[in-house]
């Protein structure tokens, strides 16, 4: 009985199941592409993953994530990938959770392994008043290994370069795209994982220390012939993309639809 009891209260935290629909991604637009720093001018970094302008994957959710999702495709994600802990991309968590709970949404979160505990105690204090509705009912809590399905598409995520080893990853599906996270040059990865033409979503800004890559970082770690497929993010000021194209680098402006 008691059975019976809990599985409607699910159904009505979750109305409909998540369909996940087979398809691959075919553009992605940036919400934000700036550091923690620069967050208030250029917004947190974080990218949508679209196919046919609908949307597939959010990677990261900064402090002004959700808002700016939500103007940009007036609803809430079904999935987010996390490839960090820093506040610049998680910091939005919170507001994603409760905008969801409110509105019986679910979300699956996919986060890398080693991040789960980490990610517990950030949302530890995260819950409705009434305590019907917990984090991990609205969150479908997805830990990543090397790899996770998505809409019948098989992601990876490699530990990148940031701050403690194994703290910070990255997200690649083959032949399509990768997207960095924060990280220094990683051309162990670039030079042997991803070879299949992606788009390269890449850290940098324009002088580079000891947690992120920098302009002449980036072109002296990388073959030349992957420049073209490289597209910087997570930089400073609007300027900087000016900077990065007189260095035959192309920089990731918010809001541009870049095809896959
Ligand atoms: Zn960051
Ligand atoms: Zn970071």
């Amino acid at each position: 009985m008691n059975e019976a009891k809990n599985a409607a209260k699910l159904l009505v935290v979750n109305p409909t199941p998540f369909l996940d629909s087979h398809c691959k991604p075919d553009a992605a637009i940036f919400l934000g592409v700036g550091s923690a720093a620069s967050a208030v001018n250029l917004g947190c970094s974080s990218c949508v993953l679209t196919s046919k302008g609908l949307p597939w994957l959010l990677i990261d959710c900064g402090f002004d994530t959700v808002s700016r999702y939500q103007q940009h495709f007036a609803s809430l994600p079904d999935a987010v990938f996390i490839t960090h802990l820093h506040y610049d991309h998680v910091g939005g968590l919170e507001q994603l959770y409760f905008q969801a709970a409110l509105s019986q949404h679910q979300i699956t979160l996919y986060a890398p392994a080693e991040l789960i505990v980490g990610l517990c105690n950030i949302l530890a204090y995260t819950g409705l008043s009434e305590g019907n509705c917990g984090v991990w009912q609205v969150f479908r809590l997805f830990p990543v290994s090397d790899s996770f399905m998505h809409r019948g598409q098989r992601l990876y995520s490699y530990p990148v370069r940031h701050h403690a080893p194994r703290s910070a990853f990255s997200l690649h599906l083959p032949g399509i795209v990768f997207y960095s996270g924060d990280t220094k040059a990683i051309p162990e990865i670039l030079h042997h994982r991803v070879c299949n033409g992606e788009m390269i979503f890449h850290d940098c800004n324009l002088s580079g220390n000891p947690s992120h890559c920098g302009l002449n970082e980036l072109k002296t770690s990388y073959r030349a012939d992957l420049h073209k497929f490289i597209r910087v993010y997570h930089y400073q000021h609007k300027s900087d993309v000016t900077a990065f194209a007189a260095a035959d680098i192309q920089a990731v402006v918010a809001e541009q639809v870049i095809a896959l």
